[in-house]
């Protein structure tokens, strides 16, 4: 099937409060343009400076989603245009995005990655930094960013219990921390689910899939 046909039949199986954003590492702008031209406006990318450069050639209504681990030295080239940084872990990052966000007079929105795999690769933190970064002054004098929700990632298994308890466990813990409050968090977004699981994650809660390989093929390399 052809990229356009897969964005077709994912979206049309799709909730409708469940937004897709189409994963489009290591693939050409061409492949991006052709999902563009079906309709596809949000796409995901794990590399900033591979984001910056499609960025700069594709059309500019396009909302990019970083969606891979954070290199703060790295934060610089993508604040002028990010729509959504969903892999945030740590204050100290929160912070960085911030101070580019100020320097681009913008608000840049923000999800801080939660760890639910047991897998050690695993980015993301635990409940207990997430609430202590809910609870911080500190996050209160950070104006220019919005925290908008948490993301995470299931482990890779064909264990589809595992799986589904993992999906589960960040629902419960995204609902606990709402609890928190700050003008600059308003949690209405759970970025959870990919190719191979995303139908698992929307029964668990899921409001924003992150689809690569279902839609793109197959990636010959991470
Ligand atoms: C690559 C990637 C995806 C998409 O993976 P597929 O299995 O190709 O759908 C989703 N989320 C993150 C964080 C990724 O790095």
């Amino acid at each position: 099937m052809s990229i356009a046909q897969n964005i077709h039949t994912i979206k049309n199986s799709l909730p409708s409060h469940v937004d897709l954003i189409a994963v489009s590492k290591t693939k050409p702008v061409a492949d991006i343009l052709e999902a563009y031209n079906s309709g596809q406006i949000a796409f995901g990318e794990n590399k900033i400076q591979e984001m910056a450069e499609k960025y700069e050639l594709l059309p500019k209504d396009i909302e990019w989603h970083m969606i891979g681990h954070l290199q703060t030295n790295k934060i610089k080239y993508m604040a002028s245009f990010v729509h959504l940084i969903h892999g945030v872990d740590s204050l100290k990052k929160l912070k960085e995005i911030n101070k580019h966000a100020i320097k681009h007079n913008r608000t840049i929105n923000c999800l801080l990655q939660l760890k639910i795999a047991s897998e050690d690769t695993k980015f993301g933190m635990s409940i207990d930094e997430a609430e202590s970064i809910l609870n911080s002054e500190e996050l209160k004098n950070l104006e220019h960013i919005k925290i908008t929700g948490f993301m995470g990632m299931a482990s890779f298994t064909d264990n589809r219990h595992i799986v589904k308890n993992e999906f589960k466990s960040l629902k419960t813990a995204a609902e606990l921390l709402k609890k928190y409050t700050s003008f600059n968090f308003k949690p209405t977004i759970l970025s959870m689910g990919m190719s191979g699981d995303y139908k698992i994650a929307i029964e668990e809660g899921s409001t924003m899939v992150r689809v690569g390989s279902a839609i793109f093929g197959i990636r010959n390399y991470a």
